[in-house]
């Protein structure tokens, strides 16, 4: 009987499961095509000075223009992307576009403007990104390296790999900015980050929503963003929507905040029309720091 139930349970699952990957190896094909295809596109969300209300920097952000599915965030590909290896050849192209962006950004509105880039651990790995090449491309364009701030995840900094530790290095020697994603959602404690280079620390909102709460959850931050600074970490909230949490963070000495209180991300026009007209970054100081 028990042999029966099991044959049952694997018939009923079989066709949902087959279903299921036949869906992932149809995007991971279709993925192959959209570089070439002109179908990625990037997003770029404001990073704000929580003291001055001012637009500093930008977080880029991928999107997939799927000629049938609609508009794909990366929860919806970046992950396959990882497993066919195609997020080498994505992530390469995000960043040329995300530099460039900021080369004009700079041009245009702001000399010390800088532009965030997402990666993914696999591009830090054996066979992964080749930095040596992205640093040759911000040459060509005249992009200092320290515009650029590359964004990682803890558990990059946890895996102790050696290609990864070398590659991080190299990245600092040719200064490029490095900041660490999504902090307070894992494990890392701020003293264990003294031993990276890192120039940010992005919280996430998991870490604050709990804390700002509290009666002591301003002093909480205050202590962490005092330690961060001691080590010369700069600290950006991310995911702000309520204009109480970002007084919580400012008050507490967080230095920069990104999220929907603020904007959510643009394309690169309208990115750059929002820095270009003053009395909209205005704007966002008065709804942001009143
Ligand atoms: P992340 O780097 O932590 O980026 C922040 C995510 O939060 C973005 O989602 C952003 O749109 C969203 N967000 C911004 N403000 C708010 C807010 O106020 N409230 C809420 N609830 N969410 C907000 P998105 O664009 O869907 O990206 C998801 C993740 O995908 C990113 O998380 C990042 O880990 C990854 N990702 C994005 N672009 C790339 C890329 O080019 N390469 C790689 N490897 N990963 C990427
Ligand atoms: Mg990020
Ligand atoms: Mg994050
Ligand atoms: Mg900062």
């Amino acid at each position: 009987a028990a042999k029966q139930q099991g044959r049952d349970r694997f018939n009923y699952f079989a066709p949902f499961m087959q279903e299921a990957s036949r869906a992932r190896v149809a995007l991971a094909n279709e993925l192959r095509d959209a570089l070439c295809g002109d179908q990625l596109r990037v997003l770029f969300q404001p990073i704000v000075e929580l003291d001055s209300g001012r637009i500093r920097k930008a977080e880029a952000l991928v999107r997939w223009q799927h000629p049938t599915r609609g508009l794909l965030g990366p929860a919806d590909f970046i992950t396959i992307a990882e497993h066919t290896g195609a997020i080498v050849g994505i992530g390469d192209w995000v960043f040329r576009q995300a530099a460039r962006h900021a080369k004009r950004m700079q041009q245009l509105h702001d000399p010390d403007f800088q532009v965030a880039v997402n990666n993914s651990a696999w591009q830090f790995r054996e066979g992964g990104s080749n930095f040596g090449e992205w640093l040759d491309f911000l040459d060509e364009i005249q992009l200092h390296p320290r515009s650029v701030i590359i964004e990682v995840k803890e558990s990059l900094l946890l895996e102790a790999n050696h290609e990864v530790g070398r590659k991080l290095q190299a990245l600092h020697e040719a200064e490029i900015q490095l900041s660490l994603d999504d902090f307070g959602t894992g494990y890392c404690s701020v003293a264990f980050l003294k031993r990276y280079n890192l120039d940010f620390l992005k919280i996430d909102p998991a870490f604050f929503t709990n804390l700002a709460d509290g009666a002591d959850g301003g002093a909480i931050c205050a202590a962490m963003v005092g330690l961060a600074h001691k080590m010369g970490i700069q600290i950006i909230a991310e995911g702000l929507e309520t204009a109480a949490n970002m007084r919580t963070l400012r008050d507490a000495g967080c230095d920069f905040g990104q999220g929907y209180l603020f904007s959510r991300p643009l394309s690169g026009e309208e990115l750059a029309s929002l820095m270009g007209s003053v009395d909209k970054s205005m704007d966002i100081h008065r709804t942001a720091c009143e």
